[in-house]
């Protein structure tokens, strides 16, 4: 992991739906948070992530 520099990454940071920071899920190029990314897992093609 490299290091997080806040100016360059800007707001990238933080889920794209919801804007938190915790439990982001950045594999898959997905910027989401957890919560978000249970609900549009289905949709974008992924098994039901339990
Ligand atoms: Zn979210």
């Amino acid at each position: 992991m490299g290091r997080i520099h806040g100016e360059r990454i800007g707001r990238s940071t933080g889920c794209r739906y919801c804007g938190r920071k915790r439990g982001m899920v950045r594999r898959y190029g997905l910027r989401l948070c957890r919560q978000c990314f249970r609900d549009f897992a289905p949709e974008l093609g992924f098994k039901k992530y339990k």
